[in-house]
């Protein structure tokens, strides 16, 4: 392969850690060796589905902060609300795609696939809340 699409050694916009292949069910993500944030790009799907395919331990990035440069094209990332209400992700205005550190990974798995426009049910209430508490617990 003379023309390699990904980059040899892409660093986290976060921490500056190493991203690694890791290979889903659905897509290839990128996973951030040190605080887990998790990399996909615009074109491996809805961003819940894939991210629902991906298990990470979170963690908080060091102090070691990241440039929030794009590991595909060099762009700065924008924090952005997923869907315009979901928990805060980072995205490319270049190429689209989008990082999601590991604390946010369970938020955004919990909005579901696309698709699902209905209003959240008291059950879905409840596991947003236990997410929350989990979260706090993690901090
Ligand atoms: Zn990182
Ligand atoms: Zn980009």
């Amino acid at each position: 392969m003379s023309e390699q699409y990904r980059l040899a050694s892409p660093q986290c916009p976060l921490c500056a850690g190493l991203l690694q292949e890791r290979p889903t069910p659905g897509a290839v993500v990128d996973v951030c060796a040190d605080c887990h944030a998790v990399w996909i790009d615009w074109f491996d799907g809805d961003v819940s589905s894939v991210a629902s395919a991906v298990e990470v331990r979170p963690a908080v990035p060091q102090a070691r902060p990241g440039a929030r440069t794009c590991p595909r094209c060099r762009d700065t990332l924008a924090p952005e609300h997923l869907r315009g209400h979901g928990p805060e992700i980072l995205r490319c205005p270049g190429c689209a795609g989008v990082l999601i550190p590991s604390t946010m990974l369970a938020e955004v798995v919990a909005l579901g696939p696309i698709e699902d426009t209905s209003p959240p049910t008291p059950e879905e209430g409840l596991f947003r809340r236990m997410l929350n508490a989990i979260r706090a617990l993690g901090a």
